[in-house]
């Protein structure tokens, strides 16, 4: 693998049934392969939802999906300084870059000139930070406008195979987003595209996805986790185990060697304690919550990352001890404030009336 042979997709279903007694053996192959291109950097990204909810297309998965009764939060757009306010959170906490992502099948022309005006309230702030734009199909000319606003990236996911595409959205075809993604590049965006896994879809199909984000050219691949929100059709959906998930994150690794490949949503739950193990195949993740759904207190992100013995990558490319950054954090949420090193007294159980914890 370091001296650049490919996997094909034969190898690529040998990796992901992989037997559980190799499965460590596989994570140290992932891990060797991620520190060759990547050493200890972590790239945090950070998430900006500009537009939430009320969105005219269907994708099964989604929970901001035409008449989705998901009880999430439905908002217009934005305004520049709230957008602003929003990306300064992320790149205290140690973020390199800053995705604005809006709801909707794509944007009109008004939404790509309101979206330049919030890369320029974001970059007066920080001018060194990467900005990443997601917001739907792209029609002429808008990637090459974004592009001149200072947008370094865009975000379009694939999802899912080409093949199991008309299974989970009728409203788009999978031609497409692959359109939206060549767009971006001919624009000079760098791509970033990846995978919704857990829709259902065989392991054949799902290495087809990665094979074909890897021809695609996206350099940033983001594998998410279906999070089954109930009020959509994939609501009780549950097809991933922690052990499965990582074995997935590390066959992507090796398939894709020198990509930045990011644990994105649904990390949470489907990793679950398997997390800072899952951080020797990728080399990226987003910190704190996601676009309708919340991820863990930013500071137990930023103190996983420390405890596997891993750095933020900053935004000049150095590296920064994560636990520098801890209080840097504007909003050190709920259970962060614990102080970890001071033991938490026992006031439950034997000796109280408060029920054991078992
Ligand atoms: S994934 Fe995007 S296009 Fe599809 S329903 Fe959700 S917001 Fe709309």
């Amino acid at each position: 693998m370091l001296e650049g042979h490919r996997l094909d997709a034969e190898e690529c279903l040998a990796v992901l049934r992989t037997p559980r007694e190799a499965r460590w053996a596989l994570v140290d192959a992932a891990g060797r392969v991620r520190r060759h291109h990547f050493g200890t950097g972590v790239k945090v990204n950070y998430l900006v939802n500009l537009k939430s909810g009320l969105c005219p297309e269907d994708c099964f998965y989604c929970s901001q999906r035409l008449n989705s009764e998901a009880g999430i939060l439905r908002y217009s757009w934005l305004s520049a300084e709230e957008a602003a306010e929003q990306a300064r959170a992320g790149v205290c906490g140690g973020a390199s870059r800053v995705c604005l992502v809006s709801s909707g099948r794509g944007p009109s022309n008004r939404d790509v000139d309101r979206v330049a005006d919030i890369v320029r309230a974001v970059r007066e702030e920080q001018p060194d930070v990467e900005v990443c734009a997601c917001l739907g199909l792209l029609k002429d000319g808008q990637a090459e406008r974004l592009a001149e606003a200072g947008v370094d990236a865009y975000n379009h996911n694939i999802n899912t195979a080409e093949s199991h595409h008309e299974a989970i959205c009728t409203t788009h075809t999978y031609d497409d987003r692959v359109e939206t993604v060549g767009r971006a590049q001919a624009a000079g965006l760098s791509a970033c595209s990846g995978l919704i896994v857990g829709l259902g879809e065989s392991d054949e199909q799902l290495v087809e996805a990665v094979l074909a984000l890897r021809e695609l050219g996206s350099e940033s691949i983001p594998v998410n986790f279906l999070m089954p929100f109930d009020g959509t059709p994939l609501a009780g959906t549950w097809e991933m185990t922690p052990e499965r998930a990582l074995t997935i994150l590390c066959m992507v690794r090796l398939a894709c060697p020198d990509r930045e490949v990011r644990m994105a949503g649904g990390r949470e739950m489907h990793l679950r304690s398997l997390q800072p193990i899952a951080l020797e195949a990728v080399n990226s993740l987003f910190l704190g919550d996601y676009l309708t759904s919340e991820g863990h207190a930013a500071r137990t992100d930023l103190q996983m990352i420390a405890d596997a013995g891993l750095h933020v990558l900053g935004t000049d490319g150095t590296l920064r001890d994560p636990a520098e950054l801890l209080p840097e954090l504007e909003n050190p949420s709920d259970e962060s404030h614990q102080d970890d090193r001071s033991p938490r007294l026992r006031r439950r159980g034997a000796g109280t009336e408060l029920a054991p914890n078992a």
